[in-house]
């Protein structure tokens, strides 16, 4: 993440809605690419507060009207009502906000959406929607489990259940993920070493990229790094994993136990840790912890972060916190990396084309 900084001179947060020092309203402008202190207009609307921008400005509809948002769109020709920020329209379902507590849920999991796109951005991933004839375009549906009638003690039928998972470029949320106590129970359940919303958001959009980047265009490259996606199929190594679990020696080939299920979801699984190696470079280069932040050279990056890794690993033990980096990366983890990253390269190519 970059510093960003208010017209009074404090340091602004990426989910500030407003300064912390002076109160100015602040949001983020799409023109610099940056959080801003808002100048309101007496005519209406706002100006990005970087004197080198200036650009004019209104509040997502989701910022303004939801308080789930905190980003600006451009002034447009014909703006009738708040449009949706480059983050928000991709929404195809939000929560049911009748039900108490679920708005402040959809807003923790903007904000996981917010830091990936941030990352998506940084790394010049290609994304669209239906608007612009994306294949296939994105979107998300964040839902709730439905609740069984009152006085039952079993479920009332099917679709009673949230899935959170991809398919053909729509990502599904459970709103549940977003309660800290039930995602350390299932972290601890499943034996995993981190479970974050981020990290949900990271592993569904390594299912899309795969779609977007791999499926018939590079298959042939992927399936040796991988495995073959084909043979078994999915719902064969799904049942597998459930019964028989992962290889007791995963750790040398996977970067998680859940990685071993079929190769979709060793795709997901390192495509997560890759954008995390990419945020955590970008947030140590711009706070002056070294490295060279996302480059082109693999090696350096990965250096650079598992010297990163080391240091807050340290200071988590100091302050009784879990690491920030358990993972080890062996040289066939390695490998993949280096399969993503030129994957990844290439793909902001054909973004620039
Ligand atoms: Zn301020
Ligand atoms: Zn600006
Ligand atoms: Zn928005
Ligand atoms: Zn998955």
């Amino acid at each position: 993440m970059k510093r960003f900084q208010c017209a009074c001179g404090a340091h602004l947060f990426f989910d500030n809605v407003s300064c912390l020092s002076c109160g100015r309203e602040v949001g983020w402008c799409p023109g610099c690419q940056n959080m801003t202190a808002l100048e309101p207009l007496p005519e209406g609307g706002y100006r990005c507060g970087h004197a080198d921008c200036g650009a004019i400005l209104l509040k997502c509809r989701n910022y303004a009207e939801e308080g789930v948002c905190n980003r600006m769109v451009p002034v447009g020709a014909d703006q009738a009502a708040p449009a949706l920020c480059d983050c928000c329209r991709y929404n195809a379902v939000i929560p049911d906000l009748s039900i108490d507590g679920h708005r402040q849920r959809w807003a923790e999991l903007e904000a996981a959406k917010r830091r990936l796109f941030y990352t998506l951005d940084l790394l010049g991933l290609p994304r669209g929607g239906e608007a612009e004839g994306f294949e296939p375009p994105l979107s998300f549906s964040f839902m709730a489990d439905a609740l069984p009638d009152a006085g039952l003690w079993r479920g009332t039928g099917k679709g009673e259940k949230v899935y959170t998972g991809h398919a053909e470029g729509h990502i599904t949320i459970n709103i549940k993920e977003t309660d800290a106590v039930e995602r350390e129970r299932l972290r601890t359940d499943l034996n995993e070493s981190h479970r974050t919303l981020i990290g949900h958001f990271r592993h569904e959009i390594g299912h899309y990229y795969w779609e977007v980047l791999v499926r018939g265009r590079d298959e042939a490259r992927c399936r040796p790094v991988f495995g073959d996606h084909d043979h078994p199929s999915y719902a064969e190594a799904l049942e597998r994993y459930y019964e028989q679990g992962a290889p007791a020696d995963w750790r040398s080939n996977f970067i998680s136990a859940y990685a071993t299920m079929h190769p979709w979801e060793d795709f997901a699984e390192t495509f997560a840790f890759y954008l995390d190696i990419a945020s955590v470079q970008d947030t140590a280069l711009h706070f002056g912890l070294g490295g060279g932040g996302y480059t082109d050279n693999l090696d350096d990056m990965l250096r650079s972060f598992s010297w990163v890794g080391l240091v807050v690993n340290e200071i988590n033990r100091d302050m009784g916190l879990i690491d920030l980096v358990p993972e080890i990366i062996t040289p066939a983890i390695r490998n993949k990396l280096d399969y993503l990253h030129a994957l990844v390269r290439g793909g902001r190519q054909r973004a620039a084309r």
